[in-house]
């Protein structure tokens, strides 16, 4: 093993590189590159007893199996690897950043990201690299690599073997998804549901891609079909001109008129009831029809996490649609939040925002007929 830093060029940081040297030596039968954002997988407790992430070389001294694989591995580590809650848009630029610029020179991507905000940054990734025709798997772990029952060595290795499956000479899964706990998904379909369990990622509204036991068993009727003509359309711009608006009884007018008057705003995430309904009140539909005439967009999406909003089957939601609220219909909130902001991102055209809000761009909601 060993280890240089390098400057990136567009992200102006330092990164240190590692290469995991093979133990099957010969040209290995794939070659992939892990990139280290930091999470649990490499913590460990500091003299206060806080978990805080280390260097990746930690990571491999614990997982040594790692060279035994028949996989050339490299490393890209981030200079000060994070717990995922400080991820902001730069990462997510960073880490697209990392795959565009690497993306001919690898069979699969592995992103080892701490689980807090992971399925945030999957699905900011998920549309940032439309065209991607590779697999870019993430994965983390509950517990840090140093401990005895971790689970950060089998979701490690196997997202390895996933990154690197091949078929008829092409990737099996060529998109951006989470593996985790011997479960594959797709990334803009997750959600983390637990912080106490080693099955930490819930996927309600999509089949799951595969499952791993002793055998790996690819789910491929609902995999990304792989595509020989796709290119790469890499883009990395986001806005953070949004806002999360859950509703609960009794919400006051002059909160909600308050969070809609914020200068700048250009889009709401609304967590509306059950099926995408709200309540119907004059002063409320007022608020969102006055947000709406200001050019505030209003992404509905549901509170439950296998909700599907379907406006219109209840008066509660009929409203909102003929305000020209927009539906998420079962969109997650991770993928909502990240699509809106990549929208206003990178379409000035406001009108096709709100179209492309409603039909997926990778996969990440259904659409209802
Ligand atoms: N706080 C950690 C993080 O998201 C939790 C984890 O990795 O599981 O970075």
């Amino acid at each position: 093993m060993h280890w240089h830093c390098f400057k990136m060029a567009k992200t102006n940081r330092k990164y240190r590189i590692v290469d995991v040297i093979s133990a099957s030596q010969q040209d290995p039968g794939s070659s992939i590159l892990i990139i280290y954002t930091g999470g649990t997988i490499g913590m460990e407790h500091d003299a206060s007893g806080a978990l805080k992430a280390l260097n990746f070389n930690q990571i491999v001294k614990r997982a040594p199996s790692l060279k035994n694989l028949d996989i050339k591995i490299t490393v890209i580590s981030f200079p000060d690897p994070l717990d995922s809650s400080n991820v902001t848009v730069r990462e997510w630029q960073d880490l697209g950043y990392i795959i565009n610029e690497n993306h001919h020179h690898y069979d699969g991507f592995v992103i080892l990201h701490g689980t807090d905000t992971m399925s945030y940054t999957a699905s900011a990734l998920s549309y940032m690299l439309q065209g991607l025709n590779k697999p870019v798997i993430f994965t983390g772990a509950q517990l840090p690599i140093s401990a005895i029952r971790s689970d950060a060595r089998a979701n490690l290795v196997t997202a390895l073997e996933i990154a690197s499956s091949k078929k008829n000479g092409v990737p099996v899964v060529p998109e951006v998804c989470v593996y985790f706990d011997y479960q594959l998904m797709r990334g803009n379909r997750t959600f983390k549901k637990r912080s106490s369990q080693f099955a930490a990622f819930g996927c309600e509204n999509y089949p799951i891609l595969a499952k791993a036991g002793i055998t790996i068993n690819y789910n491929e009727s609902v995999i990304a079909p792989y595509d020989p003509d796709a290119k790469l359309n890499y883009k990395n711009k986001f806005s953070n001109d949004v806002i999360v608006l859950k509703l609960f009884p009794s919400l006051k007018e002059s909160y909600l008129r308050h969070i809609l008057d914020i200068p700048g705003l250009k889009g709401v995430i609304m967590e509306t009831y059950g099926s995408g309904n709200a309540p119907t009140g004059a002063w409320f539909l007022r608020c969102i029809e006055e947000a709406i005439a200001k050019n505030i967009i209003i992404y509905n999406i549901s509170q439950l996490t296998g909700g599907i909003v379907i406006h219109g089957r209840y008066e509660t939601s009929k409203y909102l649609d003929e305000l020209g609220v927009i539906s998420g219909s079962d969109i997650t909130r991770e993928a909502a939040i990240t699509k809106l902001m990549f929208l206003l991102g990178t379409e000035s055209n406001i009108e096709h925002i709100r179209q492309k809000l409603k039909a997926p761009l990778c996969g990440e909601l259904t659409v209802l007929n």
